[in-house]
């Protein structure tokens, strides 16, 4: 049987050529838009303003599926962590995690990850496959729906959760266009998040095919380390990642900013020697950098910096004139902090071939 085409996972443009291949005029669009994305309906026979004819036919042709919430947990601090069931053993996660004055949904993009950064949960596991459209789409629905019946709201959406989102830049642009479309969830660009290992040429066709903000997983300022803890370094060093970098910054109508992420491991990346090095790197560059204090999760090597450690780092970026914050650990009772996220994953990357970046 053929598979009907999940309309969660289709961009406005996407949706008008369906629907004049389909027979129908290109109002039939914003119809359909409104009904999911405004009145929050996933049933095509209750959208009272398409002709009886039309319903019928999408209900053969296509679908709005969303998969199964396999499990929901609450933090005492408010987040709160979803598994979906994407069928075939293929677990993904997303998180919710609110603040005084915004909420900020982290989703996935991969089940699993291919890149094996040795400091990372969703790393260690292996990867499976990549995410659809419409199941990166679905996360957001999900969520919102949940949210919306408890009045709270998603303010910003990162793709920090499991995966390398410029692994799979197909699915993430569309999907970026589709949180950015003011007839879908019309999120600005400021506040929609591509988080990356460095996968450059992806980096480069970002810059030119979706506006939305940039944040990258720096975590060392030498290749010698880098290489080490983030491996697709290897292959897209330190100086082409900063080229690709500058390349986004000077695209793009609108002046752009980079967030930098920096996990703190304790004597590894952590020293004054680390921090200086790092001033020298970004000295310039319109970013603002974010120490990330490690994550722990079993089997791991590392071990989280001390907080006197990460004060002392933050405080020598300052000095130097490099807006520096220091990430705020949330919802740890539940696994639920960046880089603790791991749903269940049947790897096919056959690690002993470790596959860094195949773009
Ligand atoms: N693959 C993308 C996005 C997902 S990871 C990327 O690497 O950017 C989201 C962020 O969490 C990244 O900055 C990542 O380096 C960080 N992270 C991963 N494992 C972590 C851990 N155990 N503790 C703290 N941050 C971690
Ligand atoms: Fe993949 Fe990002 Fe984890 Fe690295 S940090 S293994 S790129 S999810």
């Amino acid at each position: 049987m053929l598979e009907k085409n999940n309309l969660l996972g289709f961009t406005q443009q996407q949706l008008n050529e369906f629907f004049s291949q389909i027979g129908e005029k290109p109002y039939r669009t914003r119809q359909l838009m409104q009904w999911v994305y405004h009145k929050e309906v996933y049933n095509f026979n209750d959208m009272l303003n398409l002709s009886k004819n039309l319903r019928s036919k999408l209900c053969s042709l296509a679908s709005l599926d969303l998969p199964k919430v396999s499990k929901q947990n609450f933090a005492s601090d408010g987040v709160i962590k979803w598994l979906l069931d994407l069928g075939c053993n293929n677990q993904i996660e997303m998180v919710y995690i609110p603040e005084n004055d915004r909420g900020t949904l982290c989703i996935s993009s991969q089940v699993g990850c291919s890149l094996a950064c040795t400091f990372c949960s969703t790393g260690m596991q292996g990867f499976n496959r990549n995410l659809k459209t419409e199941e990166i789409i679905a996360q957001v629905v999900i969520a919102k729906q949940y949210l919306s019946d408890n009045n709270k709201n998603i303010s910003n959406v990162v793709f920090m959760g499991m995966g390398e989102p410029l692994l799979n830049e197909k699915a993430v642009f569309d999907a970026c266009n589709i949180l950015l479309d003011d007839m879908a969830f019309g999120l600005s660009r400021r506040k929609v998040t591509i988080s990356t290992s460095g996968v450059v040429p992806a980096l480069i066709r970002m810059a030119q095919k979706t506006p939305v903000s940039l944040a990258i997983s720096l975590h060392a300022p030498d290749d010698e380390l880098r290489d080490i803890l983030v491996p697709i370094n290897q292959k897209y060093p330190i100086k082409s990642l900063l080229e690709a970098c500058n390349n986004y910054l000077n695209s793009g109508d609108q002046q752009r900013h980079i967030l930098i992420e920096y996990v703190m491991l304790d004597g590894i990346n952590d020293t004054f020697e680390h921090a200086n090095k790092l001033v020298k790197l970004l000295k310039g560059m319109p970013t603002k950098v974010n120490l990330i204090p490690f994550n722990t999760f079993e089997k791991t090597q590392y071990k989280t910096s001390k907080t006197a450690t990460i004060k002392h780092f933050q405080d020598i970026l300052h000095k130097s004139g490099i807006r520096t914050m220091t990430r705020r650990t949330r919802g740890e009772g539940v696994d639920a902090a960046c880089g603790q996220l791991a749903g269940k994953v049947i790897d096919k990357s056959n690690r002993s071939l470790k596959n860094n970046g195949r773009n």
